[in-house]
Order: C-alpha cells, then sequence, then structure tokens
C-alpha cells in the first residue's frame, strides 16, 4: 500500500501527505495523547490509521463530532504541555478567534509550537493549529486541518476544521453546549494558573541568581581574605564529596553510648 510508505516528494515532510484521503488500515503506533486509547491496559502504543497516524479512536470521536476542552482527558505527562500551550492562545469566546500569541518563526513567518512526537512526526516544530486540533478534536497525527475564519493565526477549535477525516461539525450545537462552556471555562481558569506558577517560578529564579551574585561580590570584596579561604575549601570538599556533611558515619565505635546499664557492676573496660 503507497499510503503506508511516507512520502518523500515535498521534501521529505511527512505532513505531504495531510491532503491524501485517510486510509482505512490501522497499524500499532505511538501512545495517544488521550486516557484510555492505548491497546491495552499497560500497553504504551494506540492504533493508528496508517496514512496519517491518527489515532483510531480519536478518529472516530470527531466523526461524531465530539470535541473537548478538558485537559484532564489527556494523559498526565502531556497536561502541563497543554498548558503551556494554551497560555500562548488567546482564549476568546466560542465565536471568536483565538489568535497565537507565541512563537513566530523569523524565517518562514510561521507560527509554531515546539513538541519532538516521536512517531508521529520528525518535525519538532509543529503549526499551532494542529496543536489546538490535538488537544481538543483529537490526536489526529498529521491530519490536514483548515480554519473557517481564514485567520492563520487562529488558534479556536470551533474555527478548525480536520481534514479528509470526515468529521462532523454543528456550530449551533457546540455553542449551545452547556458540556463545553463548562470545559472552557475550567480551561481558562487552569491555564491562568499554569501561568501565575510560571511567574513565580521565574521570580524565584531571578532572586536566587540575585542572591548568588551578592555573595560573589561579597566575596570579591570582602578584605578577611581568611573568610574567602575558608569558604573555597569548603566548596572545594563539597565538589569532591569529602566534606563533613556530606559524610555518613561508618565508626560507631568513637561514639558516646548514652545507654548506661546500672545493673551491670563491672564497668566493661576492666578485663
Ligand atoms: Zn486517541
Ligand atoms: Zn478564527
Amino acid at each position: 500500500m503507497s499510503e503506508a510508505n511516507p512520502s518523500k516528494k515535498r521534501g521529505g515532510h511527512a505532513y505531504g501527505r495531510r491532503s491524501q484521503q485517510m486510509s482505512n488500515t490501522a497499524e500499532e503506533g505511538e501512545l495517544c495523547l488521550y486516557i484510555g486509547h492505548s491497546l491495552g491496559r499497560f500497553s504504551s502504543s494506540s492504533m493508528r490509521y496508517d496514512s496519517h497516524q491518527a489515532c483510531v479512536r480519536c478518529v472516530a470521536g470527531a466523526r461524531e463530532g465530539r470535541l473537548s476542552f478538558d485537559i484532564n482527558r489527556l494523559l498526565v505527562k502531556e497536561r502541563k504541555r497543554a498548558l503551556k500551550f494554551w497560555s500562548q492562545v488567546e482564549i476568546g469566546d466560542p465565536d471568536e478567534c483565538w489568535n497565537w500569541n507565541g512563537t513566530v518563526n523569523s524565517r518562514t513567518g510561521q507560527p509554531q509550537f515546539a513538541w519532538r512526537r516521536h512517531g508521529i512526526s520528525s518535525s519538532t516544530q509543529h503549526h499551532p493549529q494542529r496543536v489546538a486540533m490535538w488537544f481538543t478534536w483529537g490526536d489526529l497525527g498529521y491530519t490536514g486541518v483548515k480554519t473557517t475564519c481564514g485567520n492563520r493565526l487562529c488558534c479556536n477549535p470551533f474555527h478548525l476544521i480536520p481534514q479528509k477525516v470526515g468529521v462532523f461539525v454543528d456550530h449551533e450545537s457546540f455553542s449551545e453546549s452547556f458540556e463545553l462552556q463548562c470545559e472552557l471555562h475550567t480551561l481558562r481558569q487552569r491555564v491562568a494558573e499554569y501561568i501565575m506558577e510560571e511567574a513565580l517560578k521565574a521570580e524565584e529564579k531571578e532572586m536566587r541568581s540575585a542572591m548568588e551574585d551578592e555573595l560573589k561580590a561579597d566575596l570579591l570584596l570582602n578584605p578577611d581574605t581568611d573568610f574567602t579561604d575558608k569558604f573555597a575549601s569548603v566548596l572545594a570538599d563539597m565538589l569532591k564529596g569529602d566534606h563533613i556533611s556530606q559524610q555518613t558515619p561508618g565508626d560507631t565505635s568513637l561514639n558516646y553510648n548514652p545507654i548506661d546499664n546500672e545493673d551491670d557492676e563491672k564497668p566493661t573496660q576492666e578485663f
């Protein structure tokens, strides 16, 4: 089957196949981003259509028009990445465009999100619209994605349609879905929390490096060379792992034994 081999025609880029029809044959592939989409409970692979490496279960969901903003449906290790991604998107109302605020390649002018996805694509940068599709429509591999709004920076999943999958799109039911509104509300909250956490982390890092700089400056300016020498020797010991604080007590015979046996008339030293 010709589709089973990655196309080399377009610069060896797997995305060259995005305009082709989805195959109907599946193979064991990379583990899907979503919980419960592995082959078995403890399996680390998922069934994927061999043409686009789209998860079979995600394709089934997309075909039914299922779309979700629930981060908790993702594998635990992917949730932070999803938050990182959404923190760079201007999440607006369902009928608005959600512009990408993240990296734009200075050479190609293309918006991009860094992510190494082994077995899915050799590219380490992905179009944010594709990533938005992965985090909402499903892990559809390198299935093509088009916007209904024509805005190439828009990451609103309601404006994104996975191509050649046969997705069911009902915009009215999306905008009226209470469940989706709740999910969107939760996503916004979690993104805000994530941004706050990251800001605190950055601040802490900055403070620590400022303190280190201050300490270094103090040492350089300190006329008490004795102190500097001591500090240097402690540091050298620490680096070698020889410092007293890093040693484990080995010989306990030298330690004072606080347990005093009163019944023992003869001191043990005398024999
Ligand atoms: Zn899946
Ligand atoms: Zn849009």
